[in-house]
């Protein structure tokens, strides 16, 4: 029988999900539902070339396993559920428990529960979708896949803030990091490419979302996010990096409350904040139309990566192998990561290849490349990341491990 392994991105009125054939990990379809129980719900499924979309009454996460399985079926993405052999799940918070992916059992659903307070915006939802996967596939495995589990060989001197130490020993106040499934996939990507496992990086996840990742001997080392992923870089929505006594000060001039100020930090600030757009595309289009906003909120993102590339160009003590961008901005914005470089260029070393840089995007001519010079001291690549991808490796080889350990027993 053919084997199939789904993999899961739930979010709180949302649930994507990747259908793949295994072990040649080929993408048979993808989809998303949205609106789940916000009453103008809908689906999308692209396989083949193909695209459907339907609007349909889905009350909640359950219901929405059951319509994704049903359109699989229906659309001959499978013959049966059961080719389906693993169902692996993006998780946002492992806070320490969690150095690696695990396969889904009570104790580890007892243990995301207890988490939510460190990411209340997420793992609801991603428990949700974990719950009604196992209530619609019961006998099928299921991993969890952890954001911050990759960042967890970060030394204490990375990811301790300088606050009293209670505040970490008793409510976990550390920085945890995220984004630790795509860095983990440049790292390994990496790793094939110069042949070594040691290696050493400065990886740019810059999308909506942003974070840089220092690695030191293949493993992370550094990283801007933190407790949450709302400090470090300049985001679409997020505002990164700020002095922590803006908060009090804006609640009492403008009369909020913490979670309100909070929310805005998370969902009006950033590229947003400055330019009244979020999305790279509108904020470039209104830069190259002459508004001065726009270019501030460019240069203020420009700024915020240069600062973090020379920090953990520093915390590596130059020890470099490669500049890595990635992400929807990494991979697709030329211009970036040419201001970018030339910024950098002379202290450290490095020269853009014009040429190749312009040339690569998910729509141009390459997707992935170097884009300095022969000479140049560091190479700068951009790679194109594949969270997916990672996250199907690591069920496909935590599913089998269990099958073999099962086999063994018997
Ligand atoms: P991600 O979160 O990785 O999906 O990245 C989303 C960001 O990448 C958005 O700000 C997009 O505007 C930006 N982006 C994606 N593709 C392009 C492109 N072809 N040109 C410019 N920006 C892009």
């Amino acid at each position: 029988m053919k084997e199939k392994y789904l993999v899961i991105n739930a979010g709180s009125s949302s649930l994507k999900f990747t259908l793949y054939s295994m072990p040649e990990a080929v993408e048979i379809v993808n989809g998303l539902i949205e609106k789940i129980g916000e009453g103008d719900s809908s689906y999308t499924l692209k396989f083949d070339n193909k695209k459907i979309s339907n609007e349909e009454e889905i009350n909640n996460h359950t219901e929405a396993v059951k319509v994704m399985l049903r359109e699989l079926l229906k659309n001959n993405c499978i013959e049966s559920i059961d080719e389906i052999k693993g169902i692996g799940h993006r998780v946002l918070h492992g806070g320490e428990l969690y150095s690696g992916s695990v396969l889904i059992d009570e104790e580890v659903m007892n243990n995301i529960t207890n988490l939510i307070k460190l990411g209340p915006l997420h793992l609801p939802g991603e428990i949700a979708g974990i719950n009604s996967m196992i209530e619609c596939l019961p006998d099928v495995p299921q991993v969890a896949v952890f954001d911050t589990a990759f960042h967890q060989t970060m030394p204490e001197e990375s990811y301790m803030y300088p606050v009293p130490y209670s505040w970490y020993k008793e409510n976990g106040v550390r920085k945890y990091g995220f984004h630790g499934i795509s860095h983990k996939y440049i790292t390994k990507v990496m790793q094939e490419k110069f042949n070594k496992q040691d290696v050493n990086l400065i990886v740019c996840h810059i999308g909506s979302g942003a974070s840089i990742t220092a690695i030191k001997d293949g493993k992370s080392y550094d990283t801007t996010m933190g407790l949450t992923p709302l400090p470090g870089l300049v985001m679409g929505t997020r505002c990164g990096d700020i002095d922590p006594s803006i908060i009090e000060y804006i609640c009492k001039e403008r009369n909020l409350t913490v979670t309100e100020v909070t929310n805005i930090l998370n969902k009006e600030s950033g590229l947003k904040g400055l330019s009244g757009k979020n999305d790279f595309r509108d904020v470039t289009d209104l830069a190259l139309n002459g508004d001065s906003k726009a270019k501030l909120a460019i240069a203020l993102f420009e700024r915020s990566v240069i600062k973090y590339i020379g920090q953990y160009y520093f915390e590596l003590e130059g020890n470099l192998d490669a500049i890595v961008f990635t992400a929807g901005v990494g991979e697709n914005v030329s211009y970036v990561r040419e201001d970018i470089i030339n910024f950098i260029s002379k202290p450290m070393g490095i020269e853009i290849n014009k040429e190749m840089n312009d040339n690569i995007a998910r729509f141009k001519e390459h997707q992935t490349g170097i884009i300095s010079t022969d000479d140049s001291k560091v190479k700068v690549m951009v790679i194109l990341t594949d969270e997916e991808y990672m996250i199907l490796e690591d069920t496909y080889k935590i599913c089998n491990y269990k099958k073999q350990k099962v086999k063994g027993l018997k």
